[in-house]
């Protein structure tokens, strides 16, 4: 964990180094280093990227069950991905297995960034604002709340989950970040297939 100045100095100074912070998402995350007193060209130069992580809780299998957003949960999701009425999203009606709770289990979400050469410049010149404008741009890029919101379509979490998740790290980027979630949806989906699956043939079969 990094706490000071001298620690993020050692760290970044002297070889290949993997270390947490607190704060609030990936894109904070650098900010926190030039806060810390770190030279932005020192930054630049040695930051590769940055992984940001929450859990959310997962829905009970044996309880879920098919939930419609009401108005309030679609005007505070409509910013993250379109069409939300359309999706079947799920919920745990509460049952023995989980307690009651409709939920059972926990899943990490990860947000992931890779310096840019645009990043870097704007660290190297302490240039946070254009720096978080060039993260946000950033092809690969999908902020926590949209990677929960992706959970929540594919019936892992449920949408308070997703808005928790949002109150939690006051995720604004997600409102302004274009939609290319396509392509990491289905990534996700096929990362997502549970290990105690049975293995299958190249033709599908078991
Ligand atoms: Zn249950």
């Amino acid at each position: 964990m990094l706490r000071s100045l001298v620690g993020s100095e050692i760290c970044i100074r002297d070889c290949l180094v993997l270390s947490t912070l607190h704060t609030n998402d990936a894109i904070s995350s650098a900010v926190r280093l030039l806060d810390m007193g770190a030279p932005g060209y020192l930054v630049a130069s040695s930051l590769r990227a940055i992984v940001a992580q929450r859990l959310v809780r997962k829905i009970c299998k044996n309880c879920s069950e098919g939930y419609r957003l009401n108005t309030e949960e679609l005007l505070w999701l409509n910013n993250l991905g379109g069409n939300l009425e359309a999706i079947n999203f799920k919920h745990g009606k509460g049952c023995q297995s989980c307690n009651k709770t409709g939920y059972k289990g926990r899943i990490g979400v990860f947000e992931l960034l890779e310096m840019t050469e645009s990043m870097m410049n704007a660290l190297k010149v302490n240039d946070t604002v254009t720096f978080s404008q060039a993260a946000q741009q950033s092809p690969g890029f999908v902020p926590l709340a949209k990677v929960a919101l992706m959970y929540a379509k594919m019936g892992i979490t449920t949408v308070d989950e997703v808005l928790k998740l949002i109150e939690m790290v006051e995720d604004e980027r997600a409102i302004t970040q274009p939609d290319n979630t396509e392509t990491i949806e289905q990534e996700l989906a096929q990362a997502l297939i549970e290990p105690n699956d049975p293995p299958r043939g190249r033709d599908g079969t078991v």
